[in-house]
């Protein structure tokens, strides 16, 4: 057991999913526990925080860290865990870009009180209660993180090494990062450990894409029977493959239903909604006098921001809404 190296595994703002791709490897799970020693795993395993703060620092070969950051523990965190561990890896998309919780920076903090806590049709709170910081009750005080005003993805709070993308990173991905961890293989420095490759050009059904794809209609998949066997863009559903980095299995498109865009932007793209703005705008066959028709047609998308960044939020430029 001494000999082996130590690795960490924590989460943020994320909604388990990352926790159970890690289980998803299945048997070769024994490969790694036999491999590493497993020193901190909040989820599976009785690791305090006192545990990692009384390691020396980069005493973890690699910390795994999913969610993205909201709160100030979170960021408490993860910074001691940068301090304790060799390699930070993000894990999952919402550290790797702010993920669909970086949805949220469409909203204020107040704005997400207001609605959670008074007007949620499911909440039931006639004082108005709001979690504060600092409280007493009974006699005892209690202490809750803050909650920060936006969401941020990991790389915005401590320098990262890697990133294994995917909501959730599948199976094949996570295993060929620990292999290449445990083999002194990985890459360069801040490479996202899958290829840098648009989803288009593994897609299977990319040869039904016609040599100049034009469509006049944007489509939801709830509208009408899609046909699996042929390009979703070239139906007008808005598939996010042109702009999303392949790796991993084509596993929407496979199951009948267009890219939502969970592995993220390629290397030397800017703003993976942009990217996708960009291919769109190239392919939506309208002329400048067809100006009413266009925005006809672009109503039938009701969450652009939803749907072009619904993954990558807070790390695109805008990181948000913008407020004046
Ligand atoms: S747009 Fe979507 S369905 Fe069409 S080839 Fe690309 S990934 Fe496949
Ligand atoms: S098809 Fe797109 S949304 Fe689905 S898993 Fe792959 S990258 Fe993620």
């Amino acid at each position: 057991m001494a000999d082996k190296p130590w690795v960490a595994f924590y989460w943020c703002a994320s909604c388990g999913g990352c926790e159970e791709a890690v289980v998803d490897i299945a048997e070769k799970i024994l490969d790694v526990v036999e491999a590493v020693n497993i020193g901190f795993w909040p989820v599976a395993l009785d690791f305090k925080r006192e545990d990692v703060e009384s390691r020396p620092d980069g005493f973890f070969v690699a910390s795994f860290v999913n969610g993205a950051v909201r709160t100030s523990e979170q960021e408490e965190m993860v910074k001691l865990l940068r301090k304790k561990s060799r390699l930070i890896f993000a894990f999952g998309s919402c550290s790797h870009l702010g993920g669909i919780p970086g949805l949220a920076n469409l909203y204020s903090r107040e704005e997400i009180f207001d609605y959670v806590y008074r007007k949620s049709p499911s909440t039931e709170n006639p004082g108005e209660t709001l979690p504060a910081e600092n409280s007493r009750e009974n006699g005892n005080e209690l202490h809750l993180p803050e909650f920060y005003d936006r969401v941020y993805s990991l790389d915005q709070v401590i320098p990262v090494d890697y990133y294994i993308p995917g909501c959730a990173p599948p199976p094949d991905i996570v295993m060929n990062a620990l292999e290449a961890l445990l083999e002194g293989k990985l890459p360069d420095k801040g490479a996202v450990l899958s290829p840098n490759k648009a989803l288009c050009s593994t897609c299977p059904l990319n040869e039904t894409k016609p040599e100049k794809l034009l469509i006049r209609e944007l489509k939801r998949p709830h509208e009408f029977q899609a046909d699996p066997e042929k390009c979703f863009l070239t139906q007008g559903l808005l598939c996010m493959g042109p702009a999303t980095r392949t790796g991993c299995g084509e596993r929407c498109i496979r199951a009948g239903m267009p890219c939502r865009g969970c592995f993220g932007p390629l290397d030397n793209a800017l703003d993976q909604g942009l990217s996708m703005l960009s291919a769109l705008a190239s392919i939506l066959d309208f002329t400048p006098q067809e100006k009413e028709e266009l925005e006809r047609v672009l109503g039938a998308c009701p969450d652009p921001a939803g749907t072009l960044y619904r993954f990558s939020l807070p790390s695109s430029i805008l990181k948000g809404k913008r407020r004046l």
